[in-house]
């Protein structure tokens, strides 16, 4: 299902490159530099579709020596907050990307009235006293023309007078709108006479109660675009039909010629990225807040511990097109574990831990093994980790009875601990539900470090943790939040809700982790050997009286057992 191949991020350039090049070599703004904006309605949080946006729009003026603005589109005071302007800001620089200006589209709200001021001068534009309903009929359809409002020959004189006292205030909300005076015929219905200017007395979160008419989306962008001399004014498909209406204000006003040109959304498999249906999961209380790990958004992920190398590779390795596709989510957790391989320190932590007693080895403190921190980096260099008489293994390493092909322990096999010693497992202790609660076992004491001298081979290697110096912690792992690949596939009189993964989080509350992760921090990426990636959650309290330690599982690794198993029907 995906467009491309994780293994091959594109190298070659794609469509927008190309029209840059191409514009740059004609001069086609003369010796202006290429100037783009990335512009996110503060309206929630950031999510991973942004995220390509702002590689587009900040990679493509890096790449052609331009800048880029963050330009926060905020023309609709009622669903905007200062909340996630803050936020917005964060995840920019979290992904790595640093602003040439801050704007704001109520920053140019004087110009923007002055303009519509002017187009009403020029017979440009008019206002309506329709209603909202009234003007969606009069609108037609895409086989039938629409029809003339009959407010829409109104003098110059007139429409003067009442957008100057629709701005002073003195008609209620929804009475009357300013529209431009295009073609209620055009083939475009962006094109039939569009809302420029509408009324709503609200308070806006920068200009406060300085205004009751707010400029619509499509008026407000192409000039403020032009504002800022913005060159490439990239924007994802569905605007593709409102360029005309983009180019017709910039002409109509005869001001600088900013180009709109279109992508393709960023769709993931299993995903949902709609800012509406984000909104919902958190106020519903589907999830707990914009940065559940569960979430799509870049507060989510990074709280995850998903980093900004893997979301950006991801993101090229997505390319761009003109079409639109859908990604699977796989190729995501692909390029985060690569990622994440190369830098996560390694530790061992048993989730669901089981007591293995070695019979023969002395009571007491123990000792200590010298194990690596990354294999895959030696200048990570090794740490100490205490071994002793009583350790903790998973439960799933040993089978009282074995089923085919398992390799791990079970009675009268013998495997290796990691980093310490071969073991062989002998009898079991059960408590009085009949559960295993300890099994026990002999080691050889040749075998330090893990290698026999005999040269004798197991077959498997298993984590541990020594239980007099293991730390209590809190696992969250997660799943995938829905159920489907396209979560929107749901059969009739059901909703995107129904298909929410009701295991998409579980929490364990016994893992027993090696002493090392006590010290871990906020930003530490880890590998749980042989369980997955791991970074400490925010809610963990370390330093507390009552501390706690919460690790949040980033990914699994990909566990070939588990494939074996399911194989198998087992
Ligand atoms: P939503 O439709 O979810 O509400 P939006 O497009 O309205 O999102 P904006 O804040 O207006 O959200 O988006 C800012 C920029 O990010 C826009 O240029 C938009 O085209 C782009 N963008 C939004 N979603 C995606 C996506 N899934 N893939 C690529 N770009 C996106
Ligand atoms: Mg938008």
């Amino acid at each position: 299902m995906s467009t491309t191949n994780p293994e091959t991020p594109t190298a070659s350039s794609n469509f927008l490159q190309e029209i840059i090049a191409e514009d740059v070599r004609t001069k086609k703004y003369g010796d202006a530099q290429i100037q783009t904006r990335f512009p996110p309605e503060p309206n929630g949080y950031l999510h991973i579709g942004h995220a390509k946006a702002i590689c587009i729009d900040f990679g493509l003026a890096a790449e052609f020596g331009g800048k880029t603005n963050l330009r926060f589109d905020d023309t609709n005071p009622e669903k905007e907050e200062q909340e996630y302007v803050d936020s917005i800001q964060k995840d920019v620089r979290w992904l790595g990307f640093n602003w040439d200006r801050l704007c704001y589209a109520s920053d140019y709200f004087p110009q923007l009235y002055q303009w519509a001021i002017e187009l009403i001068k020029t017979g440009k534009a008019y206002v309506d006293d329709l209603t909202a309903d009234q003007i969606r009929q009069h609108r037609g359809t895409l086989t039938e023309p629409g029809k003339d409002s009959p407010y829409r020959n109104r003098s110059i004189e007139e429409n003067l007078d009442l957008f100057t006292r629709m701005k002073a205030g003195e008609f209620p909300d929804g009475t009357r709108v300013l529209r431009a005076k295009i073609d209620m015929a055009s083939p475009n219905l962006n094109m039939r006479d569009p809302v420029m200017y509408r009324i709503l007395h609200a308070t806006h979160q920068r200009t406060g109660d300085q205004w009751c008419i707010y400029p619509m989306y499509d008026y407000a962008h192409g000039q403020s675009d032009s504002l800022e001399h913005v060159t490439h004014s990239m924007c994802t498909l569905e605007f593709a039909d409102h360029q005309p209406l983009y180019r017709w204000y910039i002409e109509q006003l005869g001001i600088f010629p900013s180009q709109q040109i279109e992508f393709d959304r960023l769709n993931i498999t299993y995903t949902v990225l709609s800012k509406r249906r984000l909104i919902q999961f958190v106020q519903e209380n589907r999830v707990n807040g914009w940065d559940d790990p569960r979430m799509p958004t870049l507060s989510g992920l990074r709280r995850r511990g998903f980093t900004p190398e893997a979301i950006r590779t991801f993101v090229a390795a997505s390319g761009v097109s003109r079409t639109n596709g859908i990604t699977d989510i796989e190729m995501l957790d692909h390029f985060q574990r690569d990622d994440l391989n190369h830098r996560a320190r390694r530790a061992m932590a048993v989730l669901h831990p089981l007591k293995l007693v070695i019979d023969n080895y002395p009571e007491g403190p123990g000792e200590l093994v010298e194990v690596a921190n990354n294999p895959e980096d030696p200048t990570a260099g090794t740490r100490q980790v205490p071994f002793s008489r009583e350790l903790y293994i998973e439960q799933d390493d040993f089978r009282e009875v074995p089923p085919p092909k398992y390799y791990r322990l079970s009675p009268g096999k013998e495997v290796r601990l990691r980093n310490a010693y071969f073991v062989t497992a002998h009898t079991v202790v059960k408590d009085a539900a009949g559960n295993i609660a300890e099994v026990h076992c002999t080691y050889d004491p040749a075998s330090r470090g893990g290698n026999s001298p005999d040269g004798r081979k197991v077959k498997s290697t298993m984590h541990w943790v020594s239980a007099a110096h293991a730390i209590p912690a809190e696992i969250r792992l997660y799943d995938k939040l829905f159920l489907k690949p396209d979560p929107n596939d749901f059969a009739e009189g059901q909703d995107i809700l129904d298909n929410l993964n009701p295991n998409s989080l579980e929490i364990l509350t016994d893992a027993k982790l090696e002493p090392s992760l006590a010290a871990a921090k906020l930003e530490d990426r880890f590998q749980f050997e042989r369980v997955g990636y791991f970074c400490l959650d925010p809610d963990s309290t370390p330093d507390s009286a009552t501390e706690k330690l919460i690790f949040n599982r980033t990914l699994p690794l990909k566990d070939s057992w588990a494939k074996i198993e399911k194989k198998a029907g087992m």
